[in-house]
């Protein structure tokens, strides 16, 4: 830290400043100027001399480091990697996605919602139990009952869990039910609750507050890191600006701007990002294309009778479609075969060719059809808790497309073309799992078995 006299101080009032400096066991570095005089500040917590830019004959006092220690980069310049039950998140770890209801509603809802979310390929399954909602007479979730059932729901799937704690008092009781606490973005500048939650033994995904600054929300990391809990997460939700079309506005330039300041690793939230379903989709691919380490998505078995956030949860096929779309930019990352040297046939008759490719097309569409009959018998056959689809032998089908060598096609139109079909697979597959979930919960309301939601 920097201090600047005035033009005139006086010696007085230059050794009062050096003798506060002092008192609290910080070192003084004088350097006297023609007009005036400038005072280092060395030594550790120089924010605890701040109050110098109020004494006589100070004109300025500059902070040099960044007043959140813990949190920065600039004294951990290795980025940290945050262990959510057994996946990692950040420092390199590929994109993890969470995602789960807003609000916890009951068994059915939460554990067909997990089922749904870890086929598709989701690392951590969310949902709220204690709801910080804006009017008192809204749904305030279940309470202790809703984090029971996420629990049931993450045992059942294997999926970890993370929920939003609104009260220092409920710390102990999340710590024995969730695998990450959440601090919600009405909470974020609750430091009662930021001190409790660093007294956790379970990592920390902690919102943006919607006003907040990022100085002011790496301020409320270093209150949970200084607390002794070095497990944080940041979760960009979208601030509050002047903009109405969208319930808040996403501020993504967050990634790169965190990206320097600091180690911790960076979630982004498009749902209550956006509000809207059908802006969630493109965010999160924007988000995944910044740099971003994970996401957060609302979904829901039904989105229009969620009992929150219904605008901007995602149905269960939306959800499968956005995945899909993450897994295709890991695709585009991967680096792309050479372009097999075309070979033209010379045109003959066209009327002949023409009937030729009538008759190419009647075969595919028939062969599309008895794939796709096929993936779908495959989905009914597995048990409902697999992956809906074998990434690892779509990959390498996408291999082989881009690799087989003398085709009229290039590498890039082999490889679009098994994409596309390999997509509408998977979208069968999913409308028939839907359906088979659908008859699954009227069934078991039928007999009366399920609790009442
Ligand atoms: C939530 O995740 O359900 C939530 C309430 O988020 P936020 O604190 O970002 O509004
Ligand atoms: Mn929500």
């Amino acid at each position: 830290m920097i201090v600047v006299m005035r033009t005139g101080a006086t010696g007085d009032e230059i050794d009062e400043v050096r003798r506060t400096i002092e008192e609290h066991s910080l070192e003084a570095f004088l350097s006297v100027g023609e007009e005036r005089t400038v005072i280092g500040v060395v030594g550790p917590d120089v924010e605890r001399v701040e109050h110098i830019h109020s004494l006589p004959g100070v004109e300025q006092v500059i902070r040099v480091s960044k007043p959140y220690k813990l949190a920065s980069r600039e004294h951990h310049p290795d980025r940290t990697r945050v262990k959510v039950g057994s996946v990692e998140i950040g420092a390199g770890a590929p994109l993890r996605v969470m995602a789960g209801p807003c609000s916890v509603e009951s068994r059915e809802q939460v554990s067909a919602t997990a089922r749904w979310v870890r086929r598709e390929g989701a690392s951590v399954l969310r949902g709220g139990a204690f709801k910080p909602r804006t009017s008192p007479y809204q749904f305030q979730g279940l309470g202790i009952e809703g984090l029971e059932l996420l629990a049931e729901a993450g045992a059942g799937t294997g999926l970890p869990v993370v929920s939003e704690v609104t009260d220092p008092g409920q710390v102990e009781v999340f710590d024995q039910h969730v695998d990450m606490l959440q601090v919600g973005s009405r909470n974020m500048h609750n430091f009662v609750l930021l001190r409790a939650v660093g007294q956790s033994s379970k990592p920390v995904l902690l919102k943006r507050g919607f006003g907040a600054t990022i100085e002011e929300w790496l301020m409320a990391a270093e209150y949970i890191l200084s607390s002794g809990n070095p497990n944080v997460i940041l979760c960009e939700r979208g601030i509050r600006t002047f903009e109405p079309s969208t319930r808040n506005t996403l501020d993504l330039t967050a990634v790169p701007v965190l990206r320097e300041l600091t180690h911790l690793p960076i979630v982004i939230d498009p749902s209550h990002g956006t509000g809207h379903r059908s802006l969630v989709r493109p965010m999160a691919l924007a988000a995944a294309a910044v740099g971003a380490d994970g996401l957060i998505i609302e979904v829901h078995p039904d989105p229009p009778r969620a009992r929150s956030d219904a605008d901007q949860s995602l149905s269960f096929p939306e959800f499968g479609d956005l995945m899909d779309d993450l897994r295709r930019l890991e695709y585009l990352r991967e680096p792309v075969a050479a372009v097999a040297p075309p070979s033209v046939a010379a045109p003959v008759e066209l009327e002949r060719l023409r009937d030729r490719i009538d008759d190419v097309d009647a075969r595919l569409a028939a062969l599309l059809e008895e794939r796709a009959h096929l993936a779908v018998a495959v989905q009914q056959t597995r048990s409902s808790g697999d992956h809906g689809h074998d990434v690892a032998r779509e990959r390498a089908l996408l291999e082989r497309a881009a690799a087989s060598e003398g085709s009229v096609l290039s590498a890039q139109e082999r490889e679009m073309v098994f994409g596309s079909i390999l997509r509408a697979s998977r979208s069968a597959q999913r409308r028939s799992s839907a359906a088979a979930e659908k008859t699954a919960g009227i069934e078991v309301a039928a007999s009366g078995s399920g609790p009442a939601a």
